[in-house]
């Protein structure tokens, strides 16, 4: 999906936040409740396949970046995004590193590329540009939220992608028929190798990609022990 725009009831999403969970900061507040009025679509660009989707920043305002988020973690990744804010955003900062598993919000004085790592020009007074990082294999990649004072924007933009997103997740879920025809692969792939881990249903159950069209031409002496897209092994 491209840069469609939300509809009316995407736009007027309440605030994000439960009436039970308290606001720990005036400047929290100010994001999910005040939910500044944004279109989600000028700020990110969509895409979605079998199992992934795919934030992509538009550029405004110096943001940029994309993520490559596994849908099993989306739920993980806009957990983060409600409940990350902590009472002084300069606490974020200074793990550029994050291994915890669990996807981060930080804020940086460098963009990672793929190709390089470039030093950011940061206002004065400010700590640096906010991102976000799934920090959860095979999700990758980083969200850089662009100039500190429109920053609020982008998160609340990156939040109300959520309609959009489980419609793309609809959209793009296998139907009936490619269930059955992948549970028929597998059954043959399972026959016909030696020793295979393989589910029977033909998909991972961690990133819940159908894996038998990748290991249909498997040789009769093959181990299938793990899933040959998100590598995750299916020996645990
Ligand atoms: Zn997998």
């Amino acid at each position: 999906m491209n840069n469609s725009s939300p509809t009316n009831d995407q736009m007027s999403g309440r605030a994000p936040r439960g009436d039970a969970l308290p606001y720990r900061d005036e400047r929290e507040r100010v994001i999910w409740q005040a939910q500044p009025a944004v279109n989600p679509s000028e700020y990110f660009t969509l895409h979605g396949d079998r199992s992934w989707i795919e934030i992509i920043s538009r550029g405004k305002c110096r943001a940029q970046g994309k993520i490559n988020l596994f849908k099993r973690h989306l739920a993980k990744f806009f957990h983060t995004l409600r409940v990350g804010q902590v009472t002084d955003y300069a606490d974020w900062a200074y793990n550029p590193y994050p291994t915890g598993g669990i996807p981060v919000l930080l804020r940086m004085r460098s963009i990672r590329s793929d190709d390089c790592e470039t030093e950011l020009t940061v206002p004065p007074g400010t700590e640096g540009m906010l991102c976000i990082d799934p920090d959860t294999l095979p999700s990758t990649g980083r969200l850089y939220l662009g100039n500190p004072d429109q920053e609020l924007e982008q998160l609340a933009a990156l939040w109300q992608l959520q309609p959009m997103i489980r419609a793309l997740v609809t959209r793009t879920a296998p139907t009936e028929g490619q269930q059955t025809a992948a549970a028929i692969r597998a059954g043959i792939i399972n026959a016909k190798v030696h020793e295979s881990r393989l589910p029977t249903s033909g998909y991972c159950p961690w990133c819940e990609c159908d894996v038998t069209l990748e290991l249909q031409n498997s040789p009769a002496n093959r181990r299938i022990t793990g899933c040959p897209i998100c590598y995750h092994t299916w020996c645990d």
